[in-house]
């Protein structure tokens, strides 16, 4: 994207060492300004933690930072994502949520570090919790670990072998429904986003399906996170289409992690105009 340009935009889908990004949360603001945009939204996966900093560093930059986290929800058993935006960090019953979650992480991953050694890929626990520091334990920790331990050269390794969802190793955590992710992300004042809607279960069907995203949209889903590296053209054109239909503002995020992964921040990105339509929707009332 041309640097100084108009319309460079915003990349709403960020992560930090404060979840299971490997980059400070400075070094991700200068990748955002180095990649000419607009603005970022910090969005750690169940966790506020890195917000401050985040705001420092953009105000460093001449950067907009928009608060966010990448909160954790659950459908038929598999991982449903859902990015909160100008979420109030201090709000009590999402904070019980996160509290929840965190708790709910650490003894998952104990859960899984013994299926690792069952499968012949032992690690240690003590070492997992020094990698995550003190975020949230997500699976790339875990993966880290396997790889520093010897049983596998890559993090990609470890997924495609072991922790990839529905494989051996992995244990899903236990989260509120969508509907109810979306209801809590309001409660506390922000807008809720579907994360790459595009992700499959069992033979590769769709999670979302357009039945659920509507019905979602329905509750008082406000984006769609239509612009996602891991979404090839096609799929944006189908979500985007789905998104005009369901009155959803469109967003796009790089889902940056750093290193572990080929996005990198800025490689989609959200308008303008979608950033103030998303805004506006603050604390619209949805009829129930
Ligand atoms: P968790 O929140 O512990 O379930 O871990 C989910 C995180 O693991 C995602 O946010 C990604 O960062 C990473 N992840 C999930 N599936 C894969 C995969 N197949 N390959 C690489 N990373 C993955
Ligand atoms: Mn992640
Ligand atoms: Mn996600
Ligand atoms: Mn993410």
């Amino acid at each position: 994207m041309a640097r100084g340009g108009a319309g460079r935009g915003l990349d709403l889908h960020v992560h930090s060492t404060c979840s299971d990004g490997l980059d400070e949360v400075e070094e991700v603001v200068a990748l955002a300004a180095r990649a000419g945009l607009e603005g970022l939204a910090l969005t750690d996966h169940d966790t506020f933690e890195g917000l401050d900093r985040a705001r420092a560093a953009a105000d460093v930059h001449g950067l907009e930072l928009v608060p966010g986290v990448e909160f954790s929800a659950e459908l038929d058993g598999w991982s449903v994502h859902l990015l909160g935006l100008w979420v109030d960090p201090a709000e009590p019953v999402l904070l019980a949520e996160l509290a929840r979650l965190r708790n709910e992480r650490s003894d998952r991953a104990e859960r899984i570090a013994a299926r690792l050694a069952e499968l012949g890929a032992p690690v240690s626990m003590a070492r997992v919790r020094e990698l995550a520091g003190s975020a949230p334990i997500g699976r790339p920790h875990l993966a880290a670990a396997v790889v520093q331990a010897g049983h596998a050269t890559s993090e990609r390794e470890v997924f495609d072998r072991w922790l990839h969802d529905g494989g051996p190793a992995h244990v899903p955590k236990h989260a509120v429904e969508p509907r109810r992710a979306v209801e809590l992300l309001h409660g506390a004042g922000g807008v809720a986003v579907l994360a790459h809607p595009a992700i499959r279960g069992p033979e590769g069907a769709p999670v979302l399906t357009d039945a659920v995203i509507a019905d979602l949209a329905a509750a008082g889903l406000d984006g769609l996170e239509v612009d996602h590296p891991d979404h090839p053209h096609p799929v944006r054109d189908r979500l985007r289409a789905l998104a005009a239909r369901l009155d959803l503002v469109v967003t796009g995020g790089s889902d940056h992690h750093g290193a572990v992964k080929a996005q990198r921040v800025g490689d989609a990105t959200t308008t303008r105009e979608a950033v103030e339509r998303l805004r506006s929707r603050r604390g619209r009332s949805v009829s129930p």
